[in-house]
């Protein structure tokens, strides 16, 4: 059965990395030593789980394998002090386009499919965690927000069950606030920064789908909505394509751009080109982020 990936290996993998060997100032490694011995210790765990490596499972191969690279021998090794595991900063959500969580899992499982998510929940509500929250997983694929490129380093994937054509239940969306929920307050995500696959592909996704409750989240602080009782019409030098940049779209493709947004806040119409009341509910949006 797949095992999540312990803080502690993750932590010893970063610190194993971190903390390479130094052959130049004494004096500078011996306290830097002693700060990464619980790692050293951490570490020895890790490699004493199953030194078989035809018994390992995926991930603890993966850890081996994270541990003997990211390290050039070759060139002259010093530590540094200062550093960081990484925090997530932002929540991608999904739908899995499949029919069943087994499915999905198996998906994630198998070693053609280079795809991952932290996160499955089912459509009963289970949670299933399949990541650490530290460590960077597969799901983002090709995709930008803002000037951010590289979303899967900065993420956290969520999956949902659901096959693109059929409402969330409840129960399932429940448990998506009760893991945003805890997401948010322990790494401090900001509530702009919840948002979907389509958004920062959209070009190429359209997961969550116009069943997504975008509304109802954003009113618990995931993600944000517009203010339906004050719209009013954006004055007449208003770029919508700029501000759907600002906002974070990728604009290369506008039309896709737009599907992705009405996909989202429009939901009855998502055509390709922005009405009137569109734009009023764009240009409400937009004031937010400025
Ligand atoms: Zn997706």
């Amino acid at each position: 059965m797949f095992r999540p990936v312990s803080i502690g290996i993750i932590l010893a993998v970063l610190m194993s990395l971190a903390s390479c060997k130094s052959k130049g100032h004494a004096a500078v490694s011996k306290p830097l030593v002693a700060s990464f011995a619980p790692a050293v210790v951490l570490e020895e765990k890790v490699v004493e789980v199953k030194p078989d490596t035809n018994q390992l499972t995926p991930q603890e191969r993966k850890v081996i394998f994270l541990q003997k690279t990211g390290v050039h021998p070759e060139w002259r090794q010093a530590e540094a002090i200062h550093y960081d595991v990484r925090k997530p900063n932002f929540v991608i959500i999904h739908h899995t386009a499949q029919d069943s969580v087994a499915q999905t899992i198996k998906t994630f499982q198998v070693p053609r499919t280079k795809v991952s998510s932290h996160y499955v929940i089912g459509r009963n509500g289970e949670i299933i965690q399949m990541l650490n929250d530290y460590v960077r997983s597969w799901h983002a694929g090709v995709a930008k927000w803002g000037s951010i490129v590289d979303m899967n380093s900065c993420s956290i994937g969520i999956e949902l069950d659901n096959n693109g054509r059929e409402p969330f239940p409840d129960a399932q969306i429940n448990s998506l606030m009760t893991v945003l929920d805890t997401l948010k307050s322990r790494y401090l995500i900001p509530d702009n920064n919840f948002i979907g696959h389509a958004d920062i592909a959209p070009s190429r996704k359209n997961d969550p789908s116009v069943f997504f409750p975008w509304k109802k989240l954003a009113e618990r602080g995931f993600g944000i909505w517009y203010d339906e009782g004050q719209l009013i019409s954006p004055p007449d030098n208003f770029n919508a394509s700029d501000a759907l940049k600002i906002i974070g779209y990728d604009t290369s493709n506008l039309k896709a751009a737009i599907v992705a947004f009405k996909r989202k806040f429009i939901v009855r119409d998502t055509t390709p080109e922005l009405t009137v009341y569109d734009k009023s509910v764009l240009y409400n949006i937009y004031k937010k982020y400025q």
